[in-house]
């Protein structure tokens, strides 16, 4: 999933947010900027919650972030990507579904990656669902990443259990922090920034913009009205570890 609807998820479960859980809400993600691959960033909650779950509130916050986003513990990941109820694969995947053959044509890839790129198309108009009724979140998101003493908090914490990498913690900070858009999310920027997206991690030049961004429209209609419902759904799965683990 994109950057607000984990926001917007991690607070739905939650019941609050603040800078610490909105930044780990994101962390999994952001993470995989500075060598530490999808699989192993996505698991990071149960690495973490040993160290942090007695210690200072942003911390925890930060963890639990981390948690409501990843695969393992199950959280939003893992039902919208790898497995959900009886589908095949996750929800984004299920739904996904009637885009495959458009998406192959906008994208010009070859029909086997076409379920696989479908996906993000149902994860794009998911975001743009997220915005356009909490157009707030992507404020909270720009403010998260002024924090400075915060950021510094959390690099300094995390770094020791991380080990080293190639590139320092506080190195995905920053580049993640440059990719946040202060304007108004429609289609068409989602459609461009995808773009930038995939031309970077697999080298395909150019996309039919135009053609996505109908598409990306076309995703949020096939999830608007149950969107809610399979939020719900997974915020009652998630619930009960997250109090386990207390
Ligand atoms: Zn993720």
């Amino acid at each position: 999933m994109y950057p607000l609807t984990h926001i917007y998820f991690a607070r739905k479960v939650m019941g609050f947010l603040d800078d610490a859980l909105l930044l780990g809400s994101i962390f999994p993600d952001m993470v995989t900027l500075c060598d530490i691959p999808w699989e192993e960033s996505h698991r990071l909650g149960l690495i973490l919650w040993p160290h942090f779950k007695k210690a200072a509130p942003p911390l925890v916050h930060f963890t639990q972030g981390i948690i409501t986003h990843g695969i393992e513990p199950r959280g939003l990941d893992y039902y919208s990507d790898e497995q959900y109820g009886s589908y095949e694969k996750g929800y984004c995947f299920e739904k996904a579904k009637p885009l495959i053959e458009q998406v192959v044509e906008a994208l010009r890839i070859p029909p086997e990656n076409g379920w696989w790129k479908a996906h993000n198309f149902i994860e794009m108009g998911i975001e743009l669902h997220i915005y356009e009724r909490f157009p707030e979140l992507q404020g909270k998101l720009f403010q998260a990443f002024q924090q400075q003493s915060l950021i510094d908090l959390l690099v300094s914490s995390l770094s020791p259990i991380l080990v080293e990498r190639n590139r320092p913690l506080n190195h995905c900070f920053s580049v993640f922090k440059q990719y946040i858009e202060k304007e108004e999310m429609d289609a068409t920027l989602l459609a461009i920034r995808y773009e930038r997206q995939i031309n970077h991690r697999h080298n395909i030049e150019s996309i039919d913009i135009a053609h996505c961004r109908d598409l990306i429209v076309k995703g949020q209609r096939l999830i608007e009205t149950e969107l809610e419902d399979f939020f719900e759904d997974v915020k009652i799965k998630i619930k009960p570890i997250l109090e386990q683990m207390q």
